[in-house]
């Protein structure tokens, strides 16, 4: 058979993975707490164990030939270099703009401070609804960012809102729903083909079941 890379990310992500791999026999046959590539259950598959905002690019260079990403990362990232054939459906959660119950709002006039780890999705953003915002850059607890007067709003993951809520914020818009996605890279897809198709008809299955499955999904 074809040999087959995939790029996943440590978290949410992985443990939320590991079912639909164990499901078709690639989960990991390796120490996932050292290595970073490790092997899976089928000696054809390998899983490659990067950052969560590196997989488009392990995927898009062809390190990998196929990933798990969040859209949210895929947005960011620009996915164009790559192709997305799958919704995995897991990892849900929303992509949402937050503010200090109390604080200011975007009004169209003050040019409001925004801290968010997504600073393309935050520009374009705004930019479509003509708000004027500065954008700071950060790489974690965006929470913490109006609490000390470092920003006015965050544009941050939320998924149950309790992280929100307890650092005293409010959610005041969403920006798009987030899932994970399976990615591809483009000339894989064109040299491996016949094995990447099976592979992706094979997730789609899973994927459905488990939408279909009672008290799961819609
Ligand atoms: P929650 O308190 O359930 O709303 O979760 C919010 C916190 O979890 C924030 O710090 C988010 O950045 C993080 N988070 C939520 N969903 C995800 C996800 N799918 N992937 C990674 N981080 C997430």
């Amino acid at each position: 058979m074809t040999a087959l890379t995939i790029a996943l990310s440590k978290g949410r992500i992985f443990d939320e993975t590991l079912p639909l791999l164990a499901a078709l026999g690639m989960d990991p046959a390796g120490d996932i707490d050292r290595l970073l590539r490790v092997p899976s259950r089928n000696k054809d598959v390998s899983l490659l164990i990067v950052r969560a905002s590196d997989v488009p690019t392990y995927v898009e260079y062809g390190a990998a030939d196929l990933g798990v990403v969040g859209k949210d990362v895929l947005m960011e990232h620009g996915g164009s270099a790559l192709y997305e054939p799958l919704d995995l459906g897991i990892a849900q959660c929303r992509l949402s703009v937050a503010a200090k119950k109390d604080g200011p709002r975007p009004d169209g006039v003050r040019r409001l401070r925004v801290a968010t780890k997504y600073p393309e999705i935050t520009r374009r953003h705004f930019a479509a609804k003509g708000e004027q915002v500065e954008i700071i850059k950060l790489y974690g607890s965006m929470e913490l960012a109006p609490l000390v007067g470092l920003a006015d709003l965050i544009v941050d993951l939320v998924a149950t809102g309790s992280t929100l809520k307890a650092n005293g914020l409010v959610e005041i818009e969403t920006i798009c729903q987030v899932t994970s996605r399976l990615v591809v890279n483009k000339a894989a897809m064109k040299m491996k083909n016949a094995a990447i198709q099976t592979l992706i008809a094979q997730i789609a299955e899973r994927v459905q079941a488990g939408k279909t499955r009672p008290g799961k999904g819609k």
